[in-house]
Formats: C-alpha cells, structure tokens, sequence
C-alpha cells in the first residue's frame, strides 16, 4: 500500500514525495494506520520493492494479496497512466463495501474501480468483489498483469487461457467485443486480448490491441486472418485418429456407438464449426457440439422440424450432468451460452444442413449421412469448413 491514515485522520502517500529524505523526515516519529481496519501499519523499504506500507499482521479484510514488487510497480504505473487524463485516487478506500480499489475514478461516464491482478486470486473472491462494486453503482475494471498472460509476443500463436484469466474476458455492452485488459509496468503499455477462436481450453486464437491509454471499449479490427484453418483441420485429424479413443471422451464414445451405431472417430464433419459466442463453453467445441447434434438433431429424419426449445433442454441437461461446462465470465454482461447454440444451428443453415423457418423452429434438409472411411472423413472436414467460411465472406 502507499497510502495510509495518519492519528489526525488525514491521509499520507508514499507517492507524493520523490526523495527519500522527505520521506524519512515527514514519518519520524509519525504513525501509520490502515484506512479499512485501522491496523498500525509498518513502512518497509527495500532494493527491489518500492517504498511501501504493509499491515504488521495479516488479518486486514480489505487486503487481498500480499504485494509483489510486480503488483506494487503496476499500481504505481497504471496511476500515473490515468493521471494524465484523469483524476484518479490511489488506494481508495470504500466503506460500504469494505474494499480497496488499487484506483479509483470517476468521469462522465461513470464511476470505477481498477483492480490490477497479479496473483492467482480465487473464483469466490474475484466473484464477490466484482458483485460488491457493481452493487455501489461503480465498474469493476480488472486488468491482468501482462506477465501473468504469458510472453509479450504472442500476438499470433495461440494463447493457453487458464480459468482465472478467463475470468478477466468483460463485454460490457452488445456492441463491444468480449476482450481482457491486461497491462505492462515496465512499458506503461495496455494490451487487449480478444479471443476469436478456441479449439478447446488449451488453444485460443486471439487479436490484441496495445495502447498507451486506457480504453474503456476498446475496437478490434474484423478479423481476416485464417492462421487458425490449418490447425483447425490438423486438431480436427487428431481428434479422429487419437483423442476420439482417449478416456476422458469414454461416455460420449459409448453414446456415439450405442446410439449412432458408428464409431466416434467418425463424427459427422459438421460438428466443430467455429461460432462466435464460443467463450461462454469451457467445453472444448468438437465435444459440446457433437453432444448437442447426438442429441437433437442425428437422428431427426429428413424434412422434420428442430425446435430450439428442445435443443436448448437437451443442452441443458448436459450442462446438468457435466458433459458440458459453462465458462464462469462475472465480467460478460451481455449474451450466455445459448447464444453459442443459437449461432452453431445457424452455422447449420450455412452450410446446408438445416434451414432456418423462424426464429426458433428449423428444418433439417437431408437424412443424416454415414461416413464410409477416415480418409472420406478428412476430406469432408475440409469441404465444410471451406462451404462455412465462404458463407461468412
Ligand atoms: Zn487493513
């Protein structure tokens, strides 16, 4: 912390005083108090970590982590980034909701809390916190530190995506994308993350923006790129010659045979297409797909109806017995992962499987087919994805 009360009730920052000196001078003999728990409060000084105060125990209910060098070095930066535009206060202390924003602000837009994460910090807590501003009216803006996002170069590769940072991805309204805010002590720089595509929890295909400034909403530029196509097939080959016959799929394996009589190496090439509101499903895409087309739509003979409501229940049901997990997004404020469903039928339509009568009834076009052989499988996989990304142009 650098910002702690005095016996007066007047407060004192580190971060106004440049020299050392004036430091040492202005604190002899003065004591520092916690703001949230009125704890006495030690100032520590080292080689690596800036000058700071820290709580002489660690009972504090407002501090959540103890801080890094990283994490006091961020706090520092991302304040003297927003000071210029701004009029941000350091370490604001709310008491309503006992909570200590790292910033806090407010313009004319609104009013918000900047929380800059370093540390792992757990799903309850980051939940409570974000539910506790939201209930004063104020923004929770999180922002990852970049080092916890992994190398700074990895603007086309896929990024591995843990829960916790998932949980940064926000789309505070319909017309933003879904991206995380992270940002960089050592340059002052802000990167936003979008994810375009994942084949399942290990690979995501992102877009990232950098700016020197923070960005409420940020724009991404639509993306042209198909980088990820090749390994969207290659996954896709994998997927029937390998993972198919891997464990952790053994139920949905035996459903496949059971029911569809075919082995689930070949899948019908139509599931696993790429949708937009993906990042709601932890699920990985060829599995919750291939779940929903088993259960709602294999087997419904040519010319029959699909109706979105029992698409939707069948899905349900599979989120109910974990077949398929939700991503948990506090931060995702438009959309659910309905939506994922809504748009794969449509990918549907696309490609000429179903069509689309009203907005929740659809037919399907033809019987499903069999796939004689793996090789006839790869060749498909293609042609779909070829068919679907023509359909997009
Ligand atoms: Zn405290």
């Amino acid at each position: 912390m650098f910002v702690a009360k005095m016996k007066n009730g007047s407060f004192f920052s580190l971060l106004d005083w440049k020299k050392r000196e004036d430091i040492e001078r202005l604190t002899k003999g003065e004591s520092f108090y916690c703001p949230a728990c009125d704890s006495r409060l030690q100032i520590k000084q080292g080689q690596v970590r800036r000058i700071h105060f820290a709580h002489t125990n660690n009972s504090c209910k407002a501090s959540t982590e103890s801080e890094s060098p990283y994490h006091l070095e961020g706090k520092v930066k991302l304040y003297e980034t927003l000071l210029q535009n701004n009029q941000p206060i350091l370490e604001h202390y709310i008491p309503t909701t006992n909570q200590r924003a790292d910033i806090y602000m407010e313009t004319d837009y609104g009013r918000y809390a900047f929380e800059f994460q370093c540390s792992s910090l757990s799903a309850a807590d980051f939940n409570r916190r974000t539910k506790l501003y939201e209930k004063e009216g104020i923004r929770p803006i999180w922002i990852i530190g970049r080092e916890k996002l992994g190398p700074q170069d990895r603007t086309v590769s896929p990024l591995k995506l843990s829960p916790f940072q998932w949980r940064f991805l926000q789309r505070p309204a319909p017309h933003s994308s879904p991206y995380i805010t992270s940002f960089c002590p050592h340059r002052s720089i802000f990167s936003y993350i979008q994810p375009t595509f994942s084949l399942n929890s290990s690979t995501t295909y992102i877009t990232m923006k950098t700016s020197k400034n923070w960005i409420e909403q940020p724009v991404f530029k639509k993306e042209q790129s198909t980088l990820w196509k090749d390994h969207y097939l290659h996954y896709k080959k994998k997927w029937r010659y390998e993972y198919s016959f891997y464990k952790p799929y053994q139920k949905l394996r035996s459903y496949c045979y059971g029911k569809m009589h075919f082995p689930l190496s070949l899948f019908p090439p139509e599931i696993g297409l790429p949708v937009p509101s993906f990042y709601h499903i932890h699920t990985s895409i060829i599995e919750w797909q291939a779940w929903l087309y088993f259960d709602s739509i294999y087997h419904a003979p040519a010319s029959s109806m699909i109706l979105l409501p029992s698409v939707l229940k069948n899905f349900r049901f599979r989120l109910k017995s974990s077949d398929i997990v939700k991503r948990d997004l506090p931060l995702i404020k438009v959309g659910s992962y309905e939506n994922a469903i809504v748009e794969y039928l449509d990918a549907l339509v696309a490609i000429g499987v179903l069509r689309r009568e009203t907005p929740t009834i659809y037919r399907k076009l033809h019987d499903s087919g069999r796939l004689p052989s793996l090789d006839e499988a790869l060749r498909r996989d293609r042609f779909v994805l070829e068919t679907f990304l023509r359909t997009k142009q």
